[in-house]
């Protein structure tokens, strides 16, 4: 079925639309995105933060993981892809999502599950597919990231109340019994799906600059886990 709707598109907390892309595939080379700083809690909350991840599974629901990175690639246990496209991680954002992740939790499994393209968008069926296959093939522990979010309209008119067909696949993963993170979103005053849901399982990420004046994804009080973290003040790229 064709959606005329909004896409899926990808949010970026700090690491991904201002800097040059990760990864060049035809030259194989890389770009190191992941400013030099703390452990990032935007991306993911270990149960045990002391243990490096050791043991946990972590799925990231983005644009694929590439394989070929020396810091990601042996880390991924299981690639699945809903874009047609193959599970590599021609876009770089699921990859730099990885990075900052690792940087919490160096010694977790990663499951790669591709649902957003190389263009940077996915197809909300394709998401929830994701989360489906997720819920069938991954155990419960199994902690599950999402820096990503879709404006999903019921009728394409009216803004979702946490009933739409993404929340719901997301809500069936949490009674499950999946901790799912997800981020709010890319806008002030913009709470996406799924971080609409207000799970007692979901946590929502969004962040505030160093003034607290500005909310990086939407700061939406009726989420009951929404937490606000500091975020690392963006570096933008240098005009003439
Ligand atoms: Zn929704």
């Amino acid at each position: 079925m064709t959606d005329f709707g909004p896409r899926v598109e990808i949010l970026d907390g700090y690491v991904a639309s201002s800097h040059p892309p990760l990864y060049d595939p035809v030259s194989h080379a890389y770009f190191d995105l992941v400013p030099e700083s703390e452990p990032d809690p935007t991306v993911v909350v270990l149960p045990n933060p002391d243990s490096r991840g050791r043991g946990q599974r972590i799925a990231i629901i983005d644009t694929g993981l590439m394989a070929g990175h020396p810091l990601v690639g042996q880390r991924v246990v299981r690639y699945v892809d809903f874009t047609s496209e193959g599970p590599y991680d021609n876009h770089g954002h699921g990859t730099a999502v990885a990075l900052v992740l690792i940087k919490t939790a160096p010694e977790a499994d990663l499951i790669s599950v591709k649902c957003i393209d190389s263009s940077g968008e996915g197809s909300p069926q394709a998401l929830i597919q994701a989360l489906d296959w997720v819920r069938s093939e991954e155990p419960e522990s199994t902690l599950v990231n999402i820096s990503a979010g879709i404006n999903r309209k019921r009728w394409l008119l009216f803004p979702c109340d946490g009933t739409c067909d993404v929340c719901q696949a997301t809500q069936r993963l949490c009674e499950r019994g999946n901790e799912v993170i997800v981020a709010a979103g890319n806008l002030p005053e913009e709470t996406l799906c799924p971080a609409k849901l207000g799970s007692k399982w979901l946590i929502s990420i969004g962040g505030w600059d160093a003034r607290r004046r500005y909310g990086k994804g939407t700061i939406n009080l009726d989420i009951p886990r929404y937490r606000a973290v500091p975020i690392v003040p963006r570096v933008e790229p240098a005009h003439p």
